[in-house]
């Protein structure tokens, strides 16, 4: 295979260079991210949903720097309107004050501990 030439990592504020769209890491979190939608389409149609994607826009609007890095003194853009308490848990998908906004970075930290 011929060498492709190496590309910014298309995740926000990832240094790494990549043949690919992702590097290693993020690629890993993505298909992580994938067959968790994979397991539950229902889940998926939700996250898809207008309804939704309205809210999450919102939430970023509201609080565009990432809550738990801004817990520790850093300031960092948020990218993802999160559930406090997820779905799979039982908390409510179109309460605001079951949002908050975090970086990439610390959603992956919080879905690989859930
Ligand atoms: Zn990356
Ligand atoms: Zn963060």
């Amino acid at each position: 295979m011929p060498n492709k030439p190496l590309k910014p990592c298309r995740s926000p504020g990832c240094p790494n260079l990549s043949e690919e769209y992702y590097c290693e890491r993020h690629r890993r979190a993505k298909a992580a991210e994938y067959n968790q939608f994979r397991r539950d389409p229902e889940l998926q149609a939700f996250y898809n949903g207008s309804r939704w994607r309205a809210m999450a826009k919102r939430q970023l609007k509201r609080q565009p720097l990432c809550g738990r890095c801004l817990a520790e003194g850093r300031l960092s853009a948020a990218r993802i309107a999160d559930h406090i308490v997820s779905i799979k848990n039982g908390g409510a998908r179109y309460d605001a004050d079951n949002l908050q906004s975090l970086c990439v970075a610390c959603h992956n930290k919080k879905t690989a501990k859930e």
